[in-house]
């Protein structure tokens, strides 16, 4: 879709820090990370919500996701999918969060949502 954001970065035409990327999937980091390391995994396949996306390609998403969390060595994590404004959507593109929680030794206690 021309105007969404997250079709132009799987593009190539905004950039991303990329992390992982298939002929259907894209992970990169969140350009407003809740906590170091927080990540955004995507269908290529453009729909709004998740009843959009055909379940093929789905099928790397929570795999993927799965590889995030053990390269960011997180022991507390979310995997967050928003679908809709009232359930806080903003990029009208599925993505997958995949937001770690660092421990209180490490000094950050974020939460989400961020209410
Ligand atoms: P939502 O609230 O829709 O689930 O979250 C959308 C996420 O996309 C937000 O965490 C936001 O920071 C992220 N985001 C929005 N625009 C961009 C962008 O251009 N690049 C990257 N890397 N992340 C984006």
């Amino acid at each position: 879709m021309a105007a969404c954001i997250f079709c132009k970065i799987i593009k190539g035409e905004i950039p991303c820090f990329k992390l992982f990327e298939s002929d259907k999937t894209l992970a990169f980091l969140d350009i407003g990370p809740l906590s170091k390391g927080h990540a955004l995994v995507i269908p290529k396949f453009h729909g709004e919500k998740l009843t959009d996306i055909p379940d093929e390609h789905l099928s790397e998403i929570l795999p993927i996701a799965k590889k995030l969390v053990k390269v960011t060595g997180a022991e507390n994590y979310n995997i967050l999918q928003n679908n809709g404004r009232i359930a806080h959507q903003v990029v009208d593109h599925v993505h997958f969060h995949m937001i770690p929680k660092p421990n209180e030794k490490e000094g950050l206690g974020i939460g989400w949502p961020t209410e």
